[in-house]
């Protein structure tokens, strides 16, 4: 369990900053919007752009928020489809990885 308390660390580090992040997107966002602007085709382009970063950010929120929550209930690690170990150099590399490399790469 205690290897994976690093990652479990990093990972609740990383949900930190993504949260800011996140933010800052959004008091962006409403800055724009509060610009009375007359170029409408830049406006709807950076709204694009905005609204992009904001999916990508909150849907690593959410990868990360579960797998804290795996952890939490001893299923961090565990592969989802074979319950084999997930190698700890994937999860490494990918820390909040559900599937062992095996069935990962067979699912895609
Ligand atoms: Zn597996």
């Amino acid at each position: 369990m205690d290897m994976y308390k690093n990652l479990i660390d990093a990972l609740e580090k990383k949900r930190e900053m993504l949260r800011k992040r996140v933010e800052k997107i959004e008091a962006g966002f409403r800055s724009v919007h509060s610009q009375d602007s007359e170029d409408r085709a830049t406006e709807s382009e950076s709204d694009e752009v905005f609204q992009a970063l904001d999916d990508v950010s909150r849907q690593e929120i959410q990868l990360i928020d579960d797998a804290i929550k795996r952890f939490e209930n001893n299923q961090y690690g565990t592969c989802t489809a074979c319950e084999g170990k997930i190698q700890i150099k994937r999860l490494e590399a990918i820390p909040y990885a559900t599937m062992c490399i095996e069935c990962a790469s067979s699912a895609s």
